[in-house]
């Protein structure tokens, strides 16, 4: 395929993706296909002669749509929605176009440029004091693993990066019981262990208890063991929970530890003022996670790091040989020192598009009806016999679980819940809370009304009442 034919194909590419987006309620969310069924309508190897690009593209209308989980269906309540808006879906195309990469200013000036504006937009967006810089980074996973890194350089006074760690300190990391994998992934990763990450239990509001992470770092100390980070959580993946960050970053203060808020879907809620009571104490973290590719519409991939102080994970992270040299160091970034891979794509352009096609008025108002929307379906869905809400809406995510008269609730969750993604009308996932199978249910699409909220409930009430 030749350049001069782009025309043609784009057109044809953006027709197709207007045409599905238009008719994602007409299919099911999560398709009806059996492990291994897609790959064998693929041939098993390459061609060695150049095909038709009417082949290649009618085999991809054929084939894919119909074998793949619909993310930007407006009933997809499973996981955490990873929205992709028309508008960054466009400045994605257009940084394709260019394709370049984006790790240092001089590779790419106005994408280094526009992420640093893009950063300090989404800065004030967010309510953060101008004291916080940022990168764009591809994941959450990726910022945390560069804060739990820097967590431990920090720790060590940068000795792990230039001796290995045997025969340093052990160091300790403080997490809440409701945080990510990804946490645990990052101790793994960065050579302190799992067992060295130390999980505080939490409250009767899923918060981190502050008195048990003072006695978790004091037992520490007592035995030799260097504390070196604490992460906080801001609406927890399983059930949305949220600890009190002015408590415990306060009690980090005072130990000296290197501190991260993993607020990966909740952060794009702190756009709006009233919520924001909810990490309240936040700037005093130093690392603070975010993802616009789940909540704010920015499409998949795009994560925010704010640090309010970049140099204690450049200093960890950046490694210069001399084919990388810059000149004029001090009056650009470079943004691949800030990250863990070299390359980076252009991510700055969505973001940008995002802001400016919606606005935050737009964006905002979208969050604000996903929180209404899901306390309304958590309070029908109480009211429903033999149903239980088990936790409570916490932003837009409430869990619930099934329990008629007679039967294992354990047992009539799961089977409800299979039955429910079977029919394809509505997704969602499940997760256990307390010894319990409960179900997850997030609103969060970007194109979600309030009828299909109102479906979903139907669909769950229906289901229910019809016997297996
Ligand atoms: C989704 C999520 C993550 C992981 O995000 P990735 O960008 O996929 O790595 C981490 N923490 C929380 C709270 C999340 O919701």
């Amino acid at each position: 395929m030749k350049y001069e034919e782009l025309p043609e194909w784009s057109a044809k590419a953006a027709e197709w993706a207007a045409e599905y987006h238009a008719t994602l309620r007409d299919r099911p969310v999560r398709p009806n296909v059996k492990p291994g069924e897609f790959a064998k309508k693929i041939p098993a190897s390459p061609p060695e002669l150049a095909e038709e690009m009417s082949e290649i593209f009618s085999d991809f209308v054929d084939l894919v749509p119909n074998a793949m989980t619909h993310w930007q269906h407006p009933r997809f309540f499973a996981y955490f929605s990873s929205n992709a808006s028309a508008a960054s879906m466009l400045a994605e195309q257009l940084a394709n176009a260019i394709s370049s990469q984006c790790m240092l200013w001089q590779t790419s000036p106005a994408a280094t440029e526009l992420e640093t504006v893009m950063i300090d937009w989404l800065r004030q967006a967010l309510g953060l004091s101008s004291q916080f810089k940022g990168v764009i980074q591809d994941s959450a996973t990726s910022a945390t693993l560069s804060a739990v890194l820097t967590m431990r350089e920090k720790a060590l006074n940068w000795q792990g990066n230039d001796c290995g760690l045997a025969g340093l300190p052990v160091l300790r990391v403080y997490a809440s019981d409701q945080t990510h994998s990804s946490i645990d992934k990052a101790v793994r990763l960065s050579g302190i262990g799992q067992a060295n990450l130390v999980k505080i239990s939490t409250d009767d509001r899923w918060a981190m208890k502050p008195e048990s992470l003072r006695a978790a770092i004091e037992t520490d100390l007592a035995n030799g063991l260097l504390p070196a980070g604490l992460i906080g959580c801001v609406g927890g993946t399983s059930i949305g929970a949220s600890d009190r960050l002015s408590e415990i970053l306060k009690i980090g203060q005072e130990y000296n530890l290197y501190t991260h808020v993993d607020a990966a879907w909740a952060g794009s809620a702190m756009i709006c003022p009233e919520l924001r009571s909810i990490w309240e104490g936040v700037e005093l973290a130093d690392s603070i996670v975010f993802n616009p590719h789940k909540w704010l519409g920015a499409n998949f991939d795009c994560s925010v790091q704010f640090l309010r102080q970049p140099k204690n994970q450049i200093q960890t992270l950046a490694i210069k040989p001399a084919y990388l040299e810059t000149l004029e160091e001090d009056r650009i970034e470079n943004y691949s020192e800030w990250c863990i891979p070299l390359g980076r794509r252009f991510r700055a352009l969505k973001v940008w598009f995002l802001l400016r096609a919606y606005g935050l008025q737009g964006l905002q108002s979208r969050i604000r009806n996903h929180i209404n929307w899901a306390k309304q379906a958590a309070a029908r869905i109480e009211s429903l016999a033999n149903f239980e809400v088990v936790t409570p809406p916490m932003f837009s995510l409430f869990t619930f679980r099934y329990a008629p008269d007679g039967r294992d609730p354990d047992e009539a969750t799961r089977e409800l819940i299979e039955r429910i993604n079977q029919d394809g009308r509505i997704y969602l996932t499940q997760t256990t809370h307390d010894g319990k199978f409960v179900i997850r249910l997030t609103v969060g699409q970007f194109e979600t009304q309030q009828h299909d909220v109102e479906l979903a409930v139907e669909v769950i009430e229906q289901i229910a009442s019809q016997s297996p």
